[in-house]
């Protein structure tokens, strides 16, 4: 029986050169290494376009699992590790193909040490050959049921019929701090999940409207947030106390402008709250159309509140292809979860789906809504959420 020793991880064709490359490599170094914190017994190494990670008696499905959800992994691949002879290298391919069940293959070799006395070609012919005569297999270049990669370094040569898929992206953290706001719904999280893909550190923003809101519609979010974290480490939630500020705005604003007022209070506080911890974008899980606030109207009238960058990496989806998103990260079923959030608590009846900036302003400055800013965001409570395991969120 083959056994595939090592991973070899490969971070696809890197447009970042110099000391850009090596920040990369060195943070998806570390977050590889985060991810897989349950198998200390694994040892890595790391080059200048490769990731080896050196396997005992690991189970590979866990660790492929874990792999792929790493971003910044273009491709990865378990591998037998060889000594660069042709020899060896002629016996393990070989091995590989007595034990597939496929009938055609392609033969796959790349020689990082042109000092390797044969040249990739010459390797794949050498081995083809001792492939046909050993085995039933027929040799197919366009379209093989078995592709036979091999690597040859100066020392060691890595062998593999795998290339299994990464993540892609930039590796999380890497492209500094963006603040998301988090609600409890479904599309947030998937938000932040995009944004952490492009190699964003993600820090939330939650508005919670207690009594009204309970603190198990708290909690949700809080989980949701340890979910999405498994991408990038661990993530600070900042909950605000958001009741005051939504009380005045329906006694001052009535029904139809309570939740364009509502949502540029929203991007008030999360301006505020970027500028204090360092964010340099806010994030949302918006897409246009999909409710009365996410007209292009509505977008308009609540973004002159700030000047930040607003980052909506759900702009252009439809809510089938987020929650195929959901699904797939694994917050799908928290986010469904029947908790009430603020939106919901004051839920007008017929909102405006084209307000004005004028009339916006013109009940804004009924009351003195800076002052419940501010108290807003010096009574915020931070809450440092961790990646939880699988198996205990679902
Ligand atoms: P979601 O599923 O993410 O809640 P949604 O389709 O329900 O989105 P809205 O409720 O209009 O849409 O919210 C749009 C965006 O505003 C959300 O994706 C989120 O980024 C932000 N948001 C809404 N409510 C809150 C909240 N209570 N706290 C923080 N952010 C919020
Ligand atoms: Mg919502």
């Amino acid at each position: 029986m083959v056994k595939y020793d090592t991973v070899l991880i490969r971070y696809g064709e890197l447009s970042t050169k110099g000391k850009n490359r090596r920040d990369f490599i060195t943070r998806l170094f570390t977050n590889i290494k985060y991810m897989l914190r349950d198998y200390p017994a694994l040892t890595y190494r790391k080059t200048y376009d490769r990731i080896y990670i050196k396997l005992t008696d690991e189970d590979p499905e866990e660790i492929e699992t874990k792999l792929k959800k790493v971003f910044g992994i273009s491709s990865f691949s378990f591998t037998e590790k060889v000594n660069s002879n042709l020899e060896d290298i002629k016996q393990a391919c070989v091995r590989i193909a007595k034990e597939s069940d496929k009938k055609t293959f392609k033969m796959i070799t790349k020689r990082h040490d042109k000092s390797f006395p044969l040249k990739s070609d010459g390797v794949n012919r050498d081995v083809a050959g001792e492939i046909l005569r050993n085995t039933n297999l027929k040799v197919d270049v366009h379209d093989p049921e078995l592709a036979i990669r091999v690597e040859i370094h100066s020392n060691e040569t890595y062998i593999t019929s795998s290339k299994i898929s990464g993540a892609g992206g930039y590796p999380a953290g890497i492209n500094g701090k963006v603040l998301l706001m988090l609600s409890g719904g479904i599309d947030s999280p998937v938000a932040a999940y995009q944004l952490m893909k492009r190699g964003l550190h993600v820090e939330a923003v939650h508005f919670a409207s207690p009594p009204y809101t309970s603190e198990n519609a708290k909690n949700k979010v809080l989980e949701l947030a340890s979910q999405v974290s498994e991408y990038q480490g661990h993530m600070k939630v900042h909950v605000v106390n958001f009741t005051q500020l939504q009380l005045e705005i329906y006694k001052h604003a009535g029904d139809p402008y309570a939740v364009t007022l509502m949502r540029r209070m929203m991007f008030r506080l999360a301006d505020m709250i970027s500028k204090k911890y360092g964010c340099l974008a806010i994030g949302t899980g918006e897409s246009v159309g999909q409710v009365a606030s996410q007209t292009l109207e509505s977008i308009n009238c609540i973004n002159t509140v700030t000047n930040m960058p607003i980052l909506r990496p759900l702009v252009c989806y439809d809510k089938i292809e987020i929650i195929d998103l959901a699904r797939k990260i694994g917050t799908y079923e928290t986010s469904i979860l029947p908790f009430e959030d603020c939106c919901t608590i004051f839920d007008p009846k017929n909102p405006v789906t084209k307000p004005s900036v004028d009339k916006s302003v013109y009940y804004e400055s009924k009351f003195d809504y800076e002052t419940l800013l501010q108290q807003a965001v010096d009574t915020l409570e931070t809450v440092n959420v961790q990646a939880v395991k699988e198996e205990d969120f679902l």
